[in-house]
């Protein structure tokens, strides 16, 4: 994954002449992506990689060594003759992140991680079965995380629809327009990310899993969120409900939904709903329920999986719920429904990452932002 295309990827392409701290901000970008997250390269390799000149590699380098987002970390291997050049890689030493997760039931989840998204220290905040998250709730939680000044950014990772800092519309945390961005700036005086919940998966699966340039994730929790990735670009949509797939209704004589629709995706195949058609099943009953389920979403996805020419479906859930009984269900519904000699079959996956996922998602998009502020 490469994280200048991320970062390239909120601009609008612009026709103004770049001005000169656009072009420092756009080669320190181009720089970090090579090494984030597990690169290591000399100076004159990375020259090499991006056709940047010796004196603007070394321009740059020197800034974000003294910044604390790179290190220098040994020795180029390189047999034979010649000065060996220094590495240089992503410095996971210096500089942290505070990240909050909102997807969770009954729980608000902060970590402070290091560059490469891995926790040093972690809180969490359990709410009452009526307690609604607050913007006091999330701040309490951070003032808790924040130990120094070597915080570079606060992201937050909130189901629903996400833009500029706000959630605009969240079902799942029953808010509306809710600005998290300037009240947590004002209190602490650090810039803060917020980010959609699948989007951050989508993320920590594409530089941490197994995603590729092009993939097509969805979460499958208390709500249902899905995010796409082409060419290395999430695909957040134009007014940002881009992977909001919960309430469009496949079952028009299905359950009705809070929405005030019936047989949205949401009341099908979320976690909650299908525990409840579960109970008191035996293991038969509950495979009935989850191949059910399995194709559901694949009868959901085969069209834009068709539109898209997606390969790669991957899944993220509880691993009682996205079993191989749900995955191998929808597999076979996306075959009978996507397949065709001159087509190549869509796997449908279920993803490896752990339940930190969203956390370190949230990790990459406060990096992310922070490369683009110089
Ligand atoms: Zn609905």
């Amino acid at each position: 994954m490469n994280l200048s295309t991320l970062s390239a990827s909120l601009h609008a392409p612009g026709t103004t002449k770049a001005s000169p701290s656009d072009v420092r901000r756009s080669n320190r970008a181009l720089i970090f992506s090579l090494l984030f997250p597990s690169g290591s390269m000399s100076r004159a390799e990375l020259g090499r990689r991006t056709g940047l000149s010796r004196v603007a590699v070394s321009d740059v380098v020197g800034d974000m060594l003294a910044e604390g987002l790179i290190r220098e970390s040994g020795l180029e291997h390189t047999p034979g003759k010649g000065k060996r050049g220094t590495l240089l890689a992503v410095d996971t030493e210096r500089l942290r992140i505070v990240s909050v997760d909102l997807s969770q039931a009954h729980l608000v989840q902060g970590a402070v991680t290091n560059l490469l998204g891995a926790e040093v220290r972690r809180a969490e905040r359990t709410l009452d079965y009526a307690n609604h998250v607050t913007i006091e709730t999330i701040g309490e939680l951070i003032e808790g995380l924040i130990e120094d000044d070597t915080v570079i950014g606060i992201g937050v990772a909130a189901p629903g629809v996400v833009s500029d800092g706000v959630v605009k519309r969240s079902t799942v945390l029953d808010w509306r327009d809710v600005d998290i961005k300037t009240p947590l700036e004002r209190r602490f005086g650090i810039p803060v990310s917020v980010d959609n919940d699948a989007t951050c998966d989508m993320l920590t699966e594409r530089f941490y899993g197994q995603g590729g340039p092009n993939l097509m994730f969805v979460r499958v929790q208390r709500g249902i969120g899905a995010g796409v990735l082409i060419n290395d670009v999430p695909v957040t949509g134009e007014r940002h409900a881009g992977g909001e797939i919960g309430h469009i209704a496949l079952d028009p004589d299905g359950p009705a939904c809070p929405c005030g629709k019936r047989g949205c995706l949401e009341t099908l195949i979320s976690e909650s709903a299908l525990r409840r058609r579960m109970e008191g099943l035996d293991a038969a009953g509950r495979c009935t329920v989850l191949r059910r389920a399995g194709a559901y979403l694949a009868q959901a996805l085969a069209m834009p999986v068709g539109l898209l020419d997606m390969a790669d479906v991957c899944v993220y859930g509880p691993p009682d719920i996205v079993n191989d009984d749900f995955i191998d269900a929808a597999q076979e519904y996306m075959d009978r429904a996507t397949g065709s000699s001159f087509h190549a079959p869509t796997t449908v996956r279920r993803c490896q990452c752990g339940g930190d996922i969203t956390l370190r998602g949230e990790s990459i998009a406060v990096v992310r932002d922070h490369l683009e502020r110089l």
